[in-house]
C-alpha cells in the first residue's frame, strides 16, 4: 500500500516536472510579465509619509562589483531627489524600483568625476520617462553651470535624434536636459538650496581640499533630519550640521587597507598608482573619525558609504570598521547598494529595508 502511494506520488512529481519543462517558455514569459508589471507600478503608491533614503551607489572610483559609484536617493513624502550621480546612477535607481522620470531635482556635492559621470544618463532617462511637464533642476555649488553646459553640448545631437524619432509630444525639446541652479556656500554658514512646505534642503561647505567648492547637505522633512557628508575629512562643519540628526550618511576610507594597496602598487612598479594611493587618505574620513564625530554630535544612526577601498571578503568589513563601533554608542553600519532607510514623519523610528 505504502509502496503504491509512493510510486503514485513520484509519478505525479515526474508528470509535473515534464509539464513544467514542456511549458518552460510560457512559464518564463508569465514571470517576466509579472516582474515587469511590478517594476512599472508607481512606487510611491505604497510608501508611507517618511523621509526615505535609498542607497543606489555606496562605492567610489574603485571598480567594485558590489558597489556602484556615489548615488543617493532622498524621498521626502512623494518628492524624490537624487544626491550625486556616479556612473550607472540611472540604472541603479531603476533596479531599486524607482524611475528617474519621477525625479524632482538633483543635488551635486562636488565635481570629482565619480560624482557626476552618470549625470548625462540621468538627464536623458529622466526626460524620456517624465510625464508631468516639468524640466528637471540640477543644484550644485559654483561651477555646476560649467558642468551642465558641457553636458548640454555632449547630448545636443542625441536629444535631436530622440525628438525626431519619437515626436515632440513624447520628447518635447524644451524639457530636454535640465535647468541649473548654482549656489554659493560660505564656510560656517548654511545655504538654503530648496524650500517647500515641510521640506528644507541646505548646503554647507566641507573639507575636501584641494577640491573647492565641496559641500554636504542637510535635509529636514517634517521633523526628521538626514545629513549627507559629501566627500570630506572629519570636519567641524559636518559635526555642526549633524548635531542631533536622525541619520548621518558619511563617506569613509580605511587608511590601513589603502596602504596595503599602495605597497602592492610599489611592488608591481605602478608608481603613478602608488602616488595616488598615498595621496587619497588626506581628503577623506576614516570610519573611526566618523564614529568620534557622530558620538560628539549625538547623531541617532550612522551609515557609511563612498566605501574605499572595496571590501570583497567578509572579514574586511571588521578591519574596515576597526574601533568605530566601540566609539559610537548608537547603531553604525556599512551601507550597501539597495539599502532603503525610512524615517517616518513625526516619530523617532528608523526602519531598515532592502529594495
Ligand atoms: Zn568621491
Ligand atoms: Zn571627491
Amino acid at each position: 500500500m505504502i509502496k503504491k502511494l509512493l510510486l503514485g506520488a513520484l509519478a505525479l512529481v515526474a508528470t509535473g516536472a515534464t509539464v513544467a519543462y514542456v511549458q518552460r517558455e510560457t512559464i518564463t514569459l508569465a514571470v517576466v510579465e509579472k516582474v515587469a508589471n511590478k517594476r512599472m507600478q508607481n512606487p510611491f503608491a505604497t510608501l508611507a509619509d517618511c523621509l526615505h533614503i535609498g542607497l543606489c551607489g555606496t562605492g567610489s572610483p574603485f571598480p567594485d562589483p558590489d558597489r556602484a559609484a556615489p548615488c543617493t536617493l532622498v524621498i521626502a513624502g512623494q518628492d524624490m531627489f537624487l544626491f550625486d550621480a556616479g556612473s550607472a546612477a540611472a540604472k541603479q535607481i531603476a533596479l531599486m524600483g524607482f524611475s528617474t522620470g519621477q525625479l524632482k531635482g538633483v543635488f551635486i556635492t562636488h565635481f570629482h568625476s565619480d560624482h557626476i559621470d552618470g549625470l548625462g544618463e540621468v538627464l536623458m532617462t529622466r526626460w524620456a520617462q517624465h510625464t508631468e511637464g516639468q524640466k528637471l533642476t540640477v543644484h550644485g555649488p559654483s561651477g555646476i553651470s560649467k558642468v551642465m553646459n558641457g553636458l548640454e553640448t555632449a547630448y545636443q545631437q542625441d536629444s535631436a535624434y530622440r525628438t525626431a524619432h519619437h515626436g515632440a509630444a513624447t520628447m518635447p525639446p524644451e524639457l530636454a536636459g535640465a535647468q541649473t541652479h548654482e549656489f554659493e556656500v560660505r564656510k560656517g554658514n548654511y545655504t538654503t538650496v530648496l524650500q517647500q512646505p515641510g521640506l528644507q534642503i541646505e548646503a554647507f561647505a566641507v573639507n575636501h581640499q584641494p577640491i573647492n567648492p565641496a559641500v554636504g547637505y542637510r535635509i529636514t522633512y517634517k521633523g526628521r533630519t538626514v545629513v549627507l557628508s559629501g566627500d570630506t575629512t572629519s570636519d567641524q562643519q559636518v559635526k555642526n550640521a549633524a548635531r542631533n540628526a536622525d541619520l548621518l550618511l558619511h563617506e569613509a576610507l580605511s587608511p590601513e587597507l589603502v596602504a596595503r594597496l599602495q605597497e602592492t602598487a610599489i611592488d608591481n612598479n605602478r608608481s603613478k598608482l602608488a602616488k595616488i594611493f598615498a595621496d587619497i587618505p588626506n581628503y577623506h574620513a576614516t570610519p573611526l573619525d566618523v564614529a568620534v564625530l557622530a558620538q560628539e554630535a549625538q547623531v541617532g544612526y550612522v551609515v557609511l558609504h563612498h566605501i574605499v577601498p572595496p571590501l570583497p571578503l567578509a572579514p574586511l568589513r571588521e578591519i574596515f570598521l576597526g574601533k568605530a563601533p566601540e566609539i559610537f554608542q548608537g547603531p553604525l553600519r556599512i551601507g550597501e547598494d539597495g539599502d532603503f532607510i525610512s524615517l517616518p514623519a513625526g516619530s523617532k523610528e528608523v526602519i531598515f529595508d532592502r529594495r
